[in-house]
């Protein structure tokens, strides 16, 4: 198994993951009967699915902060974003990841399907996360992902709060376990942060022995601009959902401290000029809910105030376009 996944403090890692052989077996099962100290785990697990089975959510959950935007419209994650855990025996760099897809005729679903990819090859564990109950042909395409990069895998199945009596995932969970040699597989919540313990757990099983790779304190890599940018993206899309044009972006434009408050410009990027009235509203109503959502949800999670200045702007084909994705960080 490889540990060559690019840590960010590089090349202070140590070798052998739980099958790598080496002296330390003993923590190999999280329990260690004769006493003695357990190794420190440490290294990044890919949350990979496709669309709309709850990755984000469980992100956040798991790191107890809103890290990642959920919306009940699949493709609401374009970015790779990271959220760390740490515990005293491990930590857990979890990596939300865009919805692998089938949809790639456009740039951006390329793109998004590029940054999956990628996570998942940079992993030391893939958790596949699924829905209980339900397996797709898309849920195939991201199983055959998994295999191609042999890390150890763990199922997650999500939204188990929909199933009862519980007895109903028995069936699921062995047809589960007939489709590939998981390393684990946990039933959870991640919207009732039901059994999110056991998840992290079994996960932190897999990584390689390692020192911290992130200061204790710290979340995410993710900075402030990007956290207010998807936070009106969110507020966007749970706004217009159906009306929701395919193409739009946020971006900060500038940000400024002024009387204790921090004043944002925006950009909201439209990729047809007939987009324009549909995001503003009548009397610009729309743009001012949108507006109001986002300040709000962002003074709350920010401790502090806002003051939000949003613009529509048009710029066009720009899902299409490779140097417009690039400037919007969108292509990795
Ligand atoms: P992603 O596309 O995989 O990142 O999925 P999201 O996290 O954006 O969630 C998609 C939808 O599923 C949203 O409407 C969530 O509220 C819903 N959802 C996520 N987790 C759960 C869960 O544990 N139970 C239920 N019932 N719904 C969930
Ligand atoms: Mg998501």
């Amino acid at each position: 198994m490889s540990v060559e996944s690019g840590s960010p403090q590089g090349g202070g890692r140590q070798g052998g993951g739980p099958a790598g052989g080496g002296p330390q077996v003993a923590g190999q099962r999280g329990y260690d009967s004769r006493g003695g100290e357990q190794p420190f785990r440490a290294g990044f697990a890919a949350l990979v699915g496709r669309p709309n089975v709850g990755k984000s959510t469980l992100l956040n959950a798991l790191v107890g902060e809103k890290l990642s935007i959920v919306t009940p419209r699949p493709q609401t994650t374009r970015h790779r974003v990271l959220g760390v855990v740490t515990a005293p025996e491990a930590q857990i760099a979890f990596v939300d990841t865009p919805g692998l897809h089938r949809g790639v005729r456009r740039a951006l679903n390329r793109a998004m399907n590029r940054t999956a990819a990628a996570a998942l090859h940079d992993a030391d564990v893939s958790v596949l996360v699924v829905e209980a109950l339900r397996w797709t042909a898309e849920d195939d395409l991201v199983l055959d992902r998994i295999r191609e990069c042999s890390r150890p895998a763990v199922a997650c199945v999500n939204k188990i709060d929909r199933v009862r009596p519980r007895e109903r995932l028995l069936p699921y969970l062995a047809d589960l376990a007939r489709r590939h040699d998981f390393a684990e597989i946990v039933p959870v919540s991640g919207s009732k942060r039901d059994n999110l313990d056991a998840l992290t757990a079994a996960i932190a099983r897999h990584l390689p022995e390692s020192p911290q790779l992130f200061p204790s304190e710290q979340r995410t890599d993710r900075d402030l601009n990007f956290r207010i940018a998807e936070t009106i993206r969110e507020k966007l899309t749970l706004e217009l959902l159906e009306e929701l044009p395919y193409g739009i972006a946020v971006e900060i434009e500038r940000t400024a401290e002024a009387d204790g408050q921090l004043e944002v410009g925006a950009a909201i990027w439209v990729d047809r000029p007939g987009q324009k009235p549909i995001v503003i509203g009548a009397r610009g109503e729309r743009l001012k809910r949108i507006g109001r959502a986002a300040r709000l949800e962002l003074n709350r999670a920010l401790g502090r105030r806002l003051h939000l200045q949003l613009w529509v702007k048009v710029r066009e084909g720009w899902a299409d376009n490779a140097r417009a994705l690039q400037q919007l960080g969108l292509e990795t």
